[in-house]
């Protein structure tokens, strides 16, 4: 029998056995094989970790290069990545099911969450601000916070903590990680390679474990400057409030319940095609999963029949398999999470068209559920309001856009929206409309390190990606110079 491999934490630029002697063990859900071990961290990780990033973080090494330098490393990480891209793939889609070929996509515009960083360190820069006495310079600078602390899901992990990561080095900042501790190994793998790149030890630190003890031992460390969260909106909110008495900020890329709008002029072809991607691709574990189909009464019929075929005909098998469409779902509590949504479906009176059942992926013995699609559902159903994070579709008919609108607005989350149409003017009127961060038409899940992304509502705080993000690792100085060496007449005037 092979031995087991074992990750330990990677903290200060080497691997480190975890306090408790303890580890967790992470399982290809696809076949049910255990992958791996990872360090199960506690307090003490994690008080190690931030006393390494702390520490990176005053290192004239670190605290003084220069923003072009910077740059510089964040590109060859980048470059690293896409030297190591098909390991990583492999490595995440035995680690959490997504399928091969998709995470070779993801993989493959990585580098380009780095490179666009990269190009944007030696650009972030305050302002001079003109006053009213020409004599006082008053001028702002944008600072790095110090630590920060990142808490990744399960369902992308190098892609989600990319979000963070390239932005907060890309200020000047360190980072302590702790990723799901459903898969640690590409994220461990990815702070070994920004060591590689030449980050300094203590830049990228990397804590795993579970959720309730080394998350929340992150969250709670005193010497953190903000945490930046993608997870479900329970967390996000747990972790809101324990921050608040701090003061320190917290960016929160939450949950969502999307809504995908088809109206009569759509050309509904690509419209199928786009539900369907917005709902199985990843078999719906994505935040932005079109979850909630809302389809013109005029199209009503064609659409459903469309995706419904589709659906019967999905790839089901070994994620590893170029063919295959879909999947299994990432653990069992979550297909056990899936199946009781669907029950509670029936039971809400819900009509399954198709799927619905729990398989073995062909004999794969993993944990996978079959595309299903729900109808004779509405707004007040709990398959309708709540996130279930897989593959399973609601389609509702409308009549008229007012309509459509107060539906598809009638949310607690407010991720992502889709609209298919062939009107411009509907297009432009839909996207003012929609009470969603992120607005498609005529397409689903497009992404870019490049485009801002916002969750509304319950879906989140704060924005990623972009050169907006980068307010949201850097903090704003006011500098106030009096140029002036003339002697101050009146201590009670001073002013500019
Ligand atoms: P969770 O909120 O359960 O977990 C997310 C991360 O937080 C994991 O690393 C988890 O660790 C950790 N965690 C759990 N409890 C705590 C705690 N008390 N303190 C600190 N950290 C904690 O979400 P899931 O992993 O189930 O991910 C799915 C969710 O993520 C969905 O709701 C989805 O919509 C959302 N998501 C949002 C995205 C966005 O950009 N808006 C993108 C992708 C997903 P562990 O797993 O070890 O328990």
């Amino acid at each position: 029998m092979s031995e087991l491999t074992t990750w330990q934490h990677f903290i200060g630029g080497t691997w480190v056995e975890p306090a408790s002697g303890q580890y967790v063990e992470s399982t290809n859900p696809a076949t049910r094989e255990v992958l791996y071990r990872a360090a199960r961290g506690n307090a003490t990780d994690v008080a190690r970790a931030v006393a390494a990033a702390r520490e990176a973080f005053e290192d004239p090494r670190w605290r003084d290069l220069s923003q072009t330098r910077r740059g510089h490393l964040l590109r060859r990480l980048g470059d690293l990545i896409a030297e190591n891209a098909e390991d990583l793939a492999r490595m995440e889609t035995r680690d959490n099911g997504k399928l091969l070929r998709e995470m070779r996509g993801q993989l493959a515009t990585l580098p380009e969450y780095y490179h666009y960083y990269a190009g944007l360190a030696d650009k972030i820069h305050g302002d001079f601000i003109p006053t009213s006495d020409r004599q006082v310079l008053n001028y702002t600078a944008r600072e790095p916070l110090g630590v920060v602390g990142a808490i990744t899901p399960w369902n992308s992990p190098l892609t989600l903590t990319s979000s963070k990561l390239a932005p907060a080095l890309c200020a000047g900042n360190t980072v302590v990680i702790k990723p799901s501790e459903y898969t640690s190994a590409t994220v461990l793998r990815l702070a070994e390679l920004a060591l590689e790149a030449g980050f300094p030890p203590g830049a990228v630190n990397v804590v795993t474990g579970f959720g309730a003890e080394a998350g929340q031992a992150l969250v709670d460390h005193r010497d953190l400057a903000k945490i930046s969260f993608t997870g479900s909106t329970a967390t996000g909110a747990r972790i809101a409030s324990a921050t608040a008495g701090r003061f320190i900020g917290s960016t929160l890329e939450l949950g969502g319940k999307s809504p995908n709008i088809v109206f009569g002029d759509a050309n509904i072809p690509n419209a199928a095609m786009g539900v369907v991607a917005g709902i199985f691709a990843a078999a719906g574990q994505t935040c932005i999963a079109g979850s909630r189909v809302f389809a013109h009464r005029s199209v009503y019929d064609e659409l459903l029949e469309r995706v419904t075929e589709r659906a019967r005909t999905i790839r089901i098998g070994d994620p590893l398999d170029e063919k295959t469409e879909l999947g299994p779902l990432a653990f069992e509590d979550q297909r056990e999470k899936v199946a009781g949504y669907v029950d509670l479906g029936r039971g809400e009176g819900a009509r399954v068209l198709t799927g619905g059942r729990a398989t073995d992926g062909g004999g794969l013995g993993g944990w996978f559920y079959e595309p299903t699609v729900l109808v004779d559902v509405h707004n007040d159903m709990r398959v309708v309001r709540e996130e279930i994070f897989g593959p399973v579709l609601a389609v509702m008919p409308f009549d008229s856009e007012e309509e459509v609108v107060r539906l598809a607005n009638d949310t607690e989350y407010g991720l992502a929206a889709g609209v298919w149409t062939t009107s411009l003017s509907r297009a432009h009127r839909m996207a003012a409309r929609l009470d969603a961060g992120t607005v498609w038409v005529n397409t689903y899940r497009a992404m870019s390190p490049m485009s801002p992304r916002q969750g509304f509502k319950t879906s989140g705080v704060g924005v990623e990606h972009g050169t907006e993000t980068i307010r949201e690792y850097t903090r704003l100085k006011s500098v106030w110079i009096n140029t002036s060496e003339e002697p101050v007449a009146d201590p009670f005037t001073m002013r500019s």
